[in-house]
């Protein structure tokens, strides 16, 4: 099939950002920290750039200082060695190391398994490669008498393996999970894998770039670390989570050689490299990070974050699905009335989508002050009622910001 990349429409933060900085609300909006990054790691920028030599094209598959201090932090987690060389890729951003990734596994026709609600990027890469997406969602299954958590929020498997045809080539799973703060268990992840070792021509791509997020008992599985399966996965990481940085768009692809040799040469031709200093900063970044503590640091003053929240649309009637991981909220707007709800009238913008879930996010930018995104956003067409009645919070702001939110979203009670 032939695609016409002019019939993309703009994408929800194109929406939702402008407005937010337009009504001047609180921003929990588009996920990206609003406070500074950690000094350690700006200090090494400045360090990469002052020293000169990494000023010019990078290695085209990576940076080979941060390549390695990937392969030394990683080796441990995947409990095998990461060649350097050829298991890992560097990338702008995950989300070129996910964009890569389709075009070097997708052909015109093969079909790609989303699981809903998905990260709105992918789809736009599948259909870029050609890719057929086909979906399979994730569905809350509240537990009685016990709080609302994302775990809640769980994979049919029997739906999954319906999903697999002889035309799947890839599956993408995402973990710690975007917008819905799932953290999958092993259990789960092993379940999936039993399913994906029936089909041995499908590969999967494991998005975890929030993989230090995981909060309370919640363990971080990784995907590729299960039997049999580095071999087809590749695991995707971003800087920009890691070190607060979204602004660098420094990522990477990190799995089996053949299918890295492919990324590394479709790589060279969407940005060839990526940027050098960057890419040294995050280096040193890494190899200082364990050392000092600094992920399990970052852990626990977003578990705060989560907290205070989770504590906030709790009190403003929004009975949130808290999370287990990332950095957003889902919060229940079941119980609010937007004006015209039972009318035609309801969008405030005039701009793009007239679901509930858009309509709700409008007014509580512009109405209430506090910039949310509508989940429908991540779901196929045909699915987008089943967020009618949520809103994502996102919470990696500051501790006055979220005060701030704090104050205008209780003016809804
Ligand atoms: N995957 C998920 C699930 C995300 O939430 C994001 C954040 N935009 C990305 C990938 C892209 O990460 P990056 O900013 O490193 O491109
Ligand atoms: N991952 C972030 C979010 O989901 C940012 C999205 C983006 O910039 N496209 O909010």
């Amino acid at each position: 099939p032939s695609l016409q990349t002019s019939s993309f429409q703009p994408s929800v933060w194109l929406e939702f950002s402008p407005l937010s900085i337009q009504y001047k609300a609180v921003n929990l909006g588009q996920g990206f920290p609003d406070f500074e990054p950690p000094k350690f790691v700006t200090d090494a920028l400045i360090e990469s750039v002052e020293k000169g030599g990494l000023n010019q094209y990078a290695r085209s598959a990576g940076h080979l200082r941060l390549v390695n201090a990937i392969s030394k932090m990683y080796s441990p987690l995947f409990k095998r060695e990461i060649d350097p060389l050829t298991e890992i890729v560097t990338t702008v951003g995950a989300s070129e190391g996910i964009f890569a990734t389709i075009q070097s596994v997708v052909s015109p026709g093969d079909e790609v398994i989303l699981i809903e609600p998905y990260f709105d990027i992918y789809t736009g890469a599948i259909l870029m490669a050609g890719g057929i997406p086909k979906y399979v969602t994730l569905r809350e299954n509240r537990q009685k008498g016990q709080g609302r958590s994302s775990a809640d929020w769980k994979l049919d498997m029997n739906e999954l393996q319906q999903a697999f045809t002889e035309k799947t080539k890839l599956l993408l799973l995402n973990n710690p999970h975007n917008p819905v703060g799932k953290v999958y268990s092993k259990q789960e992840l092993e379940e999936i894998a039993n399913i994906v070792r029936k089909h041995p021509s499908a590969m999967v791509i494991s998005d975890e770039v929030y993989e230090w997020l995981v909060f309370d008992q919640n363990k971080h599985e990784r995907f590729a670390t299960l039997p049999d399966m580095y071999e087809r996965t590749i695991t995707i990481g971003s800087a920009g989570k890691t070190f607060s940085i979204t602004g660098w768009k420094i990522g990477w692809c990190i799995g089996p050689k053949p299918i890295l040799k492919a990324i590394a040469n479709t790589h060279q031709y969407i940005p060839f490299s990526t940027p050098n200093p960057a890419q040294e900063a995050v280096a040193i970044s890494i190899e200082k990070a364990q050392s000092i503590g600094y992920f399990e640091e970052f852990k626990s003053s977003y578990q705060k974050k989560r907290d205070k929240l989770v504590n906030t649309l709790t009190q403003a009637g929004f009975d949130p699905v808290v999370p287990q991981g990332a950095y957003f909220v889902l919060g229940d707007t079941s119980k609010i009335q937007l004006n015209g709800e039972d009318g035609k009238n309801t969008s405030i913008t005039g701009m793009g989508k007239h679901l509930r879930d858009w309509n709700m996010c409008r007014w509580l930018t512009t109405e209430i002050g506090v910039a949310a995104i509508p989940p429908s956003a991540f779901y196929s067409e045909d699915h987008q009622h089943q967020s009618a009645n949520y809103a994502r919070f996102c919470f990696c702001k500051k501790d006055e910001v979220l005060d701030k939110a704090h104050e205008n979203l209780l003016k809804i009670k």
